[in-house]
C-alpha cells in the first residue's frame, strides 16, 4: 500500500484477528488499532472448547492474549459489538451506529455452525458448538446417563462424542456417510475412527440420515430414516460451518469457494482490505486452485502473516494446511491437503492398533500425511509434504523418509 497507514480496523475478535493485531505491534506499527468482535469475550482459541473444556478439565479456553497485553500495546478491543456494514468507497466501517474510518481493514469474521433444515431444528436441547458459551451450555448437559445424540461424525462430532462418553452419557452418533471423517481421511482411515468410537461405547449409526427432531417444549428424540426415533435429552449438531461473509458480499468484494477471495498476500479485490482465517479463500503457490482452510493453525499463521502486508509489504502466504484432533486417548496431526477419493492411501503401521501414519500419495509425492498416536516424525512429515519430492510407497511403509 503506497499511502501511510495510520488507522487499521480488524473485524472479528478471535484467533485470526487478534493474532494480526499483536503481530502489527510486534512489527512496529504505532498507529491506531481497533479490533471489533461480536462475542462478549476477549479473543480466544476454540480447540479446547471440544476438548479440555468439554471434558470438564477446565472452564476457560486458551486466550489469545491477556487483557493487560491489549492495553499495554494500545490495541483497542471492542467486544460485544457487531460490524453491520463496510463502505469501501468511504473507507468506513459501521458498528453500533458509529462510523469508524480506516486506512487498512482486515476481515477475520470466521464461520458459524450450519444448522439442519429439518423440523424441530430450533427445539430447546438441540445445540451447535462454536463459542465458549455454547461449550459450557452443552457440557452442563453431559451427566451420567444423559441421552446424547451427536449429528455428524466430523471432527467436532467425534470430539464431542468422546467428551460426552467421559461424562458417562449414553451417546449415539449419526452420519449419512459410510464412515466418520470420510471426506477428509477416506473410508479406510475413517473405519479406524469408527472402531475407536464403538470401542468407547458410542452407538455409531452410519449411512443414516436425520429427518427431524421430535418433542414439544424440548427435544425428546431424533427421527432417522428407516429406523425408530433415537431418544435424546441433548442433541449436538456438528454438520460443518458456513462462513460469515455477508459484510464482504455487501461491500462488493469478490468471493470464491464459499469465502472471500484473496490473492496469495491475503488481499481482497479491494486493495485496502485483507482477509484471514476461515473466510480467506487464497491463492497458494503450491496448489493450482484457491485454498480455504477451517483450522486453528491457518487462522493463527495467516493473522501473524498478514500484518506485514497490511503495512505495505506483499509477501505471499505459503504454509500448507495443518490441523490436529484429540479423541479419547487418540491424538493426531494432519499436514497437507489430500483428496482421499483420488489419492492413493499408504499406511505405515496398523490402522486397528491406532498407532499409524497415513500418507496420501499423488503422482508419487505426499499430498498429505496424518500421524496418529505417533509423535516422533512431525518434522519429517512436514518436510515430505512441503518438498513434494518423489517418494515410493515402500519407503513410506518402511519409515524411510
Ligand atoms: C469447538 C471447536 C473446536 C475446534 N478444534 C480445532 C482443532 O482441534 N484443530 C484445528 O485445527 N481447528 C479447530 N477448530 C477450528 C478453529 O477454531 C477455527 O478454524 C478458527 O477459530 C478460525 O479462526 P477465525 O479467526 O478465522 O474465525 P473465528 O474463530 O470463527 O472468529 C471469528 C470471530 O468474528 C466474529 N464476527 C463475525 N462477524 C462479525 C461482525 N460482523 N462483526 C464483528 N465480529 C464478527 C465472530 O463472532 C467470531 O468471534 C475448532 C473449532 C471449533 C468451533
Amino acid at each position: 500500500m503506497s499511502v501511510a497507514v495510520r488507522k487499521i480496523i480488524i473485524v472479528g475478535a478471535s484467533l485470526g484477528g487478534a493474532s494480526a493485531a499483536l503481530a502489527l505491534r510486534e512489527q512496529g506499527y504505532d498507529g491506531e488499532l481497533l479490533v471489533i468482535g461480536t462475542e462478549a469475550h476477549l479473543p480466544y482459541e476454540r480447540p479446547p472448547l471440544s476438548k479440555a473444556v468439554m471434558l470438564g478439565e477446565r472452564d476457560e479456553p486458551d486466550w489469545v492474549a491477556e487483557r493487560k497485553t491489549y492495553s499495554d500495546q494500545d490495541i483497542a478491543v471492542m467486544p460485544g459489538t457487531t460490524v453491520t456494514r463496510i463502505r469501501p468507497g468511504d473507507r468506513m466501517v459501521e458498528a453500533a451506529g458509529v462510523d469508524h474510518p480506516y486506512d487498512a481493514l482486515l476481515l477475520a469474521t470466521g464461520a458459524s455452525p450450519r444448522r439442519l433444515a429439518v423440523p424441530g431444528a430450533d427445539l430447546p436441547g438441540v445445540f451447535t458448538l462454536r463459542t465458549l458459551d455454547d461449550a459450557l451450555a452443552i457440557r452442563s448437559r453431559f451427566t451420567d446417563g444423559a441421552r446424547v445424540v451427536i449429528v455428524g461424525a466430523g471432527w467436532i462430532g467425534c470430539e464431542v462424542a468422546a467428551a460426552a462418553r467421559r461424562h458417562n452419557a449414553s451417546v449415539t452418533m449419526i452420519d449419512p456417510a459410510a464412515q466418520p471423517l470420510v471426506r477428509v481421511v477416506g473410508v479406510e482411515v475413517g473405519g479406524a475412527f469408527a472402531g475407536l468410537h464403538r470401542d468407547h461405547g458410542v452407538d455409531l449409526r452410519l449411512g443414516v440420515g436425520v429427518l427431524g427432531f421430535d418433542g414439544d417444549n424440548r427435544v425428546t428424540a431424533v427421527a432417522v430414516a428407516g429406523a425408530d426415533p433415537v431418544p435424546a435429552d441433548t442433541v449436538v449438531v456438528g454438520v460443518g460451518v458456513q462462513t460469515n461473509i455477508g459484510l464482504a458480499v455487501e461491500a462488493g468484494l469478490e468471493t470464491a469457494d464459499g469465502g472471500v477471495a484473496v490473492d496469495a498476500t491475503l488481499r481482497t479485490s479491494d486493495r485496502r482490505i485483507y482477509a484471514v482465517g476461515d473466510i480467506a479463500a487464497h491463492d497458494h503457490p503450491a496448489y493450482p486452485h484457491r485454498v480455504r482452510v477451517e483450522h486453528w493453525a491457518n487462522a493463527k499463521d495467516q493473522g501473524r502473516h498478514v500484518a506485514q502486508n497490511l503495512l505495505g509489504a506483499a509477501v505471499p502466504f505459503t504454509a500448507r494446511p495443518f490441523f490436529f484432533s484429540d479423541q479419547y486417548d487418540l491424538g493426531c496431526e494432519y499436514r497437507g491437503l489430500a483428496d482421499p477419493e483420488r489419492d492413493d492411501l499408504v499406511v505405515r503401521g496398523d490402522l486397528n492398533s491406532r498407532e499409524f501414519t497415513a500418507f496420501w500419495l499423488r503422482n508419487s509425492t505426499v499430498a498429505a500425511a496424518m500421524n496418529v498416536n505417533q509423535w516422533d516424525d512431525g518434522d519429517a512429515l512436514q518436510r515430505l509434504v512441503d518438498d513434494a519430492a518423489a517418494v515410493s510407497a515402500d519407503d513410506l511403509r518402511a519409515g524411510r523418509f
